[in-house]
């Protein structure tokens, strides 16, 4: 029996999609700061999806109108395809994932998911359409299991595992003396937070929407179980040509998520942003070959990241 968290007992009894909405939205931001501004359009129809093409076209937008973040941004991601969006800090990245989460609505231009505007759609349907791995994600004071089966309340314990499986985080649960039934958040144990992205990753996995976003959904993860996450992601987003999109300030993140499939399928775009802006936009190797604002990034990291390595290995030595 799915037993109410306590953090949303307040509601009573509410459908699984609201909660599964207000998860996502307490997830990817503070709720303190929901923008009152956006409403339902006056007559919300269901966002209608057929393979979930997001189209943003001339979009100006800022926290304040006198200090816009984005300008005039203009930007595609094919349906099914896996795009990163990278650049410098600050510049935007997830800001674009709050807007298409309408959690703010833009000042120009509009933004079509399948050929809809996202302003014409219910909140509903928009939201439950899309699934988040934030940089932290909040954990609900109760077990290990019934975190995980947020993500799906009817998901089966064979299939909670599964995806836990599929997340990498199964075997550390097992090595737990209470298994899936470790209490966790703020009064049971403290997990790390690369523990907690696998859980989150978890939950993904089993909500299985057809929009993905995930935004530095591995930065607390050392570099080889990140790239042991990031090719199951892979995996899952080729067998169900799922629309993804990675927000990454690692860039190897991105290389590595792109590179490791064996059919070489990996990342479809990375679109570089500066100053709110696409920068330019291409393949890896186009975009080193280009040897312009990706290339200078990518060697200023790949250099610092030689360091991190070395001490990496030093300590999985000892
Ligand atoms: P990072 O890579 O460091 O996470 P980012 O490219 O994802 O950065 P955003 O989080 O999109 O950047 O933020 C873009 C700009 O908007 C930053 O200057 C940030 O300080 C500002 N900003 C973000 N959220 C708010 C907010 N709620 N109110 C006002 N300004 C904000």
């Amino acid at each position: 029996v799915f037993q109410l968290s306590v953090p949303l007992n307040f509601l009573g009894s509410v459908y699984r999609e609201l909660r599964q909405s207000l998860l996502d939205m307490e997830t990817l931001f503070n709720l303190q700061k929901v923008n009152v501004a956006i409403k339902e359009p006056a007559i919300p129809k269901p966002l209608q999806l057929r393979g979930g093409e997001i189209r943003i076209e001339n979009v100006t937008f800022g926290y304040h109108p006198d200090r816009p973040i984005l300008r005039n941004l203009s930007l595609t991601i094919p349906a099914g395809k896996k795009v990163a969006i990278v650049g410098p800090s600050g510049c935007g990245k997830s800001t674009i994932l709050r807007l298409l989460f309408r959690f703010y609505d833009v000042q120009e231009g509009r933004i079509l998911i399948d050929g809809q505007d996202i302003r014409d759609v219910s909140l509903k349907s928009l939201r439950s359409s899309i699934g988040v791995v934030p940089q932290d994600t909040p954990l609900f004071n109760n077990t290990i299991e019934h975190n995980i089966r947020y993500g799906n309340i009817e998901a089966t314990p064979e299939e909670v595992k599964a995806a836990a499986q599929r997340a990498r985080i199964h075997e550390i649960i097992e090595s737990l003396p209470d298994g899936y039934n470790t209490m966790v958040g703020e009064r049971g144990m403290m997990i790390s937070g690369g523990e907690k992205q696998r859980l989150a990753v978890s939950r993904l996995i089993l909500k299985d929407p057809p929009l993905l976003f995930f935004d530095e959904a591995t930065s607390a993860l050392d570099t080889h179980t990140e790239q042991s996450l990031l090719q199951n992601i892979n995996s899952i987003l080729k067998e169900k040509a799922r629309t993804s999109v990675f927000v990454a300030h690692r860039l190897r993140t991105i290389f590595d998520s792109g590179t490791s499939d064996a059919d070489g399928v990996g990342t479809d775009q990375i679109i570089v942003m500066k100053d709110g802006r696409v920068a330019e936009r291409g393949t890896h190797d186009q975009l080193i070959e280009a040897g312009t604002l990706y290339s200078e990034l990518w060697n200023a990291q790949a250099a610092m990241s030689t360091d991190e390595d070395d001490q990496e290995d030093e300590l999985g030595e000892q």
